[in-house]
């Protein structure tokens, strides 16, 4: 049984706005037309190598308004936005839309992997999404290579708190 699908559904977890909300996000308009084909999940280059990711159950979760269950699940974090799914969609649902709605909506509630918080912290500070380590940089002089570009954090900073992305990334630091 996949991460995903633990557990039996009670009735207090669902939040029935919550298909609403997807909804009126762009990308987000076309997910009550999903009739669980299973499609997505069977073309996801994601799913063939994952016992727990699976786009058909996110969807499904989705329209059942299973909110927290699905903003907290780790798996939705695995989509590596490739879009197959959405081009093999009978229904025309934007699979990896939604999959992208749902991740902006779990930012916002605080459920970020450690590992993209400390990503988008290397970019706001280096403007490198991963540091360099030291011994690669030492490598490339040994190698005769020139050096890295200098990032430009000041001007990333810049933009990200045009998009209000550094405040939310600030207020989930505290
Ligand atoms: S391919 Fe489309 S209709 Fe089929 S399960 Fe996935 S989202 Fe639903
Ligand atoms: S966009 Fe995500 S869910 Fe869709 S096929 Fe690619 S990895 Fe799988």
């Amino acid at each position: 049984m996949s991460e995903q699908n633990k557990g039996t559904v009670k009735a207090s977890e669902i939040n029935p706005k919550f298909k609403y909300e997807i909804k009126k996000m762009p990308g987000g308009e076309k997910l009550m037309q999903c009739f669980q084909c299973g499609t997505c999940t069977s073309d996801c280059p994601v799913a063939k190598f994952s016992s727990t990711y699976r786009p058909r159950q996110i969807i499904r979760m989705a329209q059942l308004g299973l909110e927290e269950r699905v903003l907290s699940s780790q798996t939705l974090w695995l989509c590596a936005s490739c879009f197959t799914c959405t081009d093999r969609c009978p229904q025309d649902v934007e699979v990896a839309s939604v999959i992208r709605v749902l991740k902006n909506l779990a930012v916002k509630k605080g459920y970020v992997p450690q590992v993209f918080k400390e990503q988008g912290a290397s970019i706001i500070e280096t403007g490198y999404a991963y540091r360099i380590p030291e011994l690669r940089i030492k490598r490339r002089e040994g190698l005769g290579l020139p050096p890295l570009p200098k990032g430009n954090p000041e001007s990333i900073r810049k933009a990200l708190a045009e998009t209000g992305f550094l405040k939310l990334v600030e207020e989930k630091a505290k």
